[in-house]
C-alpha cells in the first residue's frame, strides 16, 4: 500500500491522480487540498476517505467541515492546512497538482517532512528550483516529474549517467495558434485560447501553452530537473504531440518517449516509479498517424518563449517576476481586462523594472511576485 496526498485534487492534474487511485487499489488517499471547490471536494472525500482535507478558503472549509459531521475526518484551510497535508505523518507521497506559485512553501515542507514529490507544479521550481532541487538532494527525496515532457525525458533518461547529455529536446504542440503572426492574435478571445489542440488541461496552463509561456516555464522547469543549462535545452514545436520529448546523447544517439496525449501515463509512471503498470486508453496507431512533423519555434509572434530564455539566463529573482506577472496577466485576461499579446508585454514590462536578488530566498522570491503585482497595478494598469 501506498499513501498519497494530493494537493489540487478538484483540478485537472488532481481528478486524473485520483483516476489512477480508482484504478490501483493499492494506492491509498491520506489527504486532499484545493481552493475553493467544496461540493466536488466534499464527493472527493465521502469517496476516498482521506484523513484530512484541506480548503484555501476559510469560509468553504467552514461550509465543507460542516457537511462532513458524519465523517471522521479532519478539515483545514489556508497556508496551515496546506502545509500540515503536505508534511501528514501518514503520507509517502505528495502530489503537487496546485496551480502557481502557492505551492512553493508546501512542496518545500513536503520534502524537509521526507515525501517523494510527485511535481505537476511547475511554477514552483520555476522561482524556487535552486532551494528546491539542493534540498531534495540533501534529504535523499526524489522529485518525480509529472508534466509529460519532463516525464518522456526522465523516461528518456532510465538508467543513463546525466553527464552523457549533449542535449535536451523540449517538444511542444505549439498551442491553438500555432503559425500564426502577432498581429492575428490581437483580438484573441479567452475562448478561443482556451481550445488546445491536444490536451486537455486547466485553465490557466491552456493559455500558458497559446502564448507559449507554458514552453518557457517548462525550459527553466528542465534546468532544474535534469541540470542541463539553457543553450541545451532546445525546443521542437511538434504539432501532434506523440513524441512528447527527446533526449540526444553525447554520441548522437536520440532516446524518446512516445505516445497518445494522456496525462495519466506521466501521473501513474511517477506514482510507481520505476515500476510500469497497465494503463487503459488509446494506443499510437502509426499507420492512422502517418506523419510526425516539426518546426523551429516562432519566437517573434510568441515573445513569451523568448523572455523565459532571458529570465533564466539573468537568473536570480527573474524566473520568479516573469512566472508572477504571466500568473497576474493570465488571470487579468481570463477577466477580460487585458487582450491576449498583452501578456507577454506585462511580463516583459516586469522584468524590465526588476532588480534581480541573486539566490533568492523563500521569503525573497515571494517578495519579488508581491513587487511584481504591485508594479503591474502601478504602472502598467493604471
Ligand atoms: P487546474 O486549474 O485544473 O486545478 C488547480 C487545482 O489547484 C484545483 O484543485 C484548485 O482547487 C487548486 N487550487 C487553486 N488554488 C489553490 C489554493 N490557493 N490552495 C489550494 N488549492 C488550490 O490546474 P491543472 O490541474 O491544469 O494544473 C495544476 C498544475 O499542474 C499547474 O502547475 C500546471 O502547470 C501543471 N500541469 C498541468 C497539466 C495538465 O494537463 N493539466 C500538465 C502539466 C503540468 P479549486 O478547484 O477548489 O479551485
Amino acid at each position: 500500500m501506498k499513501n498519497i496526498a494530493i494537493l489540487g485534487s478538484t483540478g485537472s492534474i488532481g481528478t486524473q491522480t485520483l483516476d489512477i487511485v480508482r484504478a490501483n487499489p493499492d494506492l491509498r488517499v491520506v489527504a486532499l487540498a484545493a481552493g475553493g471547490s467544496v461540493d466536488r471536494m466534499e464527493a472527493q472525500v465521502r469517496e476516498f476517505r482521506p484523513l484530512i482535507v484541506g480548503l484555501w478558503s476559510e469560509d468553504a472549509a467552514r461550509e465543507l467541515k460542516s457537511r462532513l459531521f458524519d465523517l471522521p475526518v479532519r478539515v483545514v484551510s489556508g497556508m496551515d492546512g496546506l502545509l500540515e497535508i503536505a508534511t501528514l505523518p501518514q503520507s509517502e507521497v505528495l502530489v503537487t497538482a496546485i496551480v502557481g506559485m502557492i505551492g512553493i512553501r508546501p512542496t518545500i515542507a513536503a520534502i524537509e517532512a521526507g515525501k517523494a514529490i510527485a511535481l505537476a507544479n511547475k511554477e514552483t521550481l520555476v522561482t524556487a528550483g535552486h532551494l528546491i532541487i539542493p534540498l531534495a538532494k540533501r534529504r535523499n527525496v526524489p522529485i518525480l516529474p509529472v508534466d509529460s515532457e519532463h516525464s518522456a525525458i526522465f523516461q528518456s533518461l532510465n538508467g543513463e549517467p546525466a553527464g552523457k547529455i549533449s542535449r535536451i529536446l523540449l517538444t511542444a504542440s505549439g498551442g491553438p495558434f500555432r503559425g500564426w503572426k502577432k498581429e492575428q492574435m490581437r483580438n484573441v478571445r479567452p475562448e478561443d485560447a482556451l481550445k488546445h489542440p491536444n490536451w486537455s488541461m486547466g485553465r490557466k496552463i491552456t493559455i500558458d501553452s497559446a502564448t507559449m509561456v507554458n514552453k518557457g516555464l517548462e525550459v527553466m522547469e528542465a534546468r532544474w530537473l535534469f541540470g542541463v543549462e539553457l543553450p541545451r535545452i532546445q525546443v521542437v514545436v511538434h504539432p501532434q504531440s506523440i513524441i512528447h520529448s527527446m533526449v540526444e546523447y553525447v554520441d548522437g544517439a536520440i532516446i524518446a518517449q512516445l505516445g497518445m496525449p494522456d496525462m495519466k501515463l506521466p501521473i501513474q509512471y511517477a506514482l510507481f516509479y520505476p515500476d510500469r503498470r497497465p494503463l487503459a486508453g488509446k494506443r499510437v496507431d502509426f499507420f492512422a498517424l502517418g506523419q510526425i512533423t516539426f518546426e523551429k519555434p516562432d519566437e517573434e509572434a510568441f515573445p513569451g518563449l523568448a523572455l523565459a530564455y532571458r529570465a533564466l539566463t539573468v537568473g536570480g529573482s527573474m524566473p520568479t517576476v516573469y512566472n508572477a506577472a504571466n500568473e497576474r496577466a493570465v488571470g487579468l485576461f481570463l477577466e477580460r481586462k487585458i487582450g491576449f499579446l498583452q501578456i507577454p508585454e506585462l511580463i516583459e514590462a516586469a522584468m524590465n523594472g526588476h532588480r534581480v536578488i541573486e539566490n533568492p530566498s523563500v521569503e525573497e522570491i515571494l517578495d519579488a511576485e508581491r513587487w511584481t503585482d504591485e508594479m503591474l497595478d502601478k504602472e502598467v494598469l493604471q
